[in-house]
């Protein structure tokens, strides 16, 4: 692969983040169900005079573009539906993903059953692809749409609710008391989460954005 190394850092499976994706099993669930996928290599650029979250690009192995990360996320309606890798409106080509390892082992256990059906749902995916990178908004991050308390109160609720549904899976009795320590828990929690959100996505340095807080 070819990038201009004064200018990006190559980061693989040994970056942190993407350890962390191929090493939590919960994360399954956005590789299978919602078919959420992180590529095998990113590029970082050195400049600090970005937010840290804009600094990352993924480079295509097939046409050497290297793509503004938000080529694939929420606001483009890019993010899921990746179940085959990262689709390169540039050249048609799909750009290698990381696997998750309890992604790895249900495909494995079931791979009788899906392993015939592979290639035509392959091919039904990719002829989907071009439509849905027509109109690329590039400006504009998932962050930048609400306020760092906003995002973490909308996490904070997110978890709130999903406590709730596992303590029934467990069948664990809550009470009202047990329901409001987990509220005002989460909703704390997500303020940490949102201002951590925000310290990673703001410019360290020079003018805040005006459409943001
Ligand atoms: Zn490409």
């Amino acid at each position: 692969m070819n990038y201009d190394k004064t200018k990006y850092r190559k980061i693989d499976w040994k970056h942190f983040m993407m350890f962390h994706w191929i090493i939590n099993p919960g994360l399954m669930i956005n590789e299978l169900i919602f078919g959420q996928r992180v590529p095998k290599v990113m590029l970082m650029e050195r400049s600090t005079k970005k937010a840290w979250a804009e600094r990352f690009k993924v480079p295509c192995p097939h046409c050497n573009n290297i793509h503004d990360n938000r080529t694939w996320n929420l606001t483009n309606k890019t993010m899921f539906k990746n179940w085959f890798g990262l689709y390169c409106p540039a050249c048609s080509g799909v750009i290698p993903c990381l696997m998750n390892i309890g992604t790895f082992v249900v495909l494995a256990v079931t791979s009788p059953i899906w392993y015939w059906f592979r290639k035509p749902l392959y091919n039904k995916w990719l002829a989907k692809q071009p439509g849905r990178y027509k109109n690329l908004d590039l400006e504009t991050s998932d962050f930048q749409k609400h306020t760092w308390w906003q995002q973490g109160l909308g996490w904070g609720m997110f978890m709130f609710v999903a406590t709730i549904l596992l303590d029934k899976i467990w069948s664990e009795e809550y009470t009202m008391q047990k329901l409001l320590f987990h509220f005002v828990w989460w909703m704390i929690g997500g303020l940490i989460f949102g201002f951590i959100l925000r310290t990673m996505t703001h410019k360290p340095t020079g003018k805040q954005r005006t459409n943001n807080i």
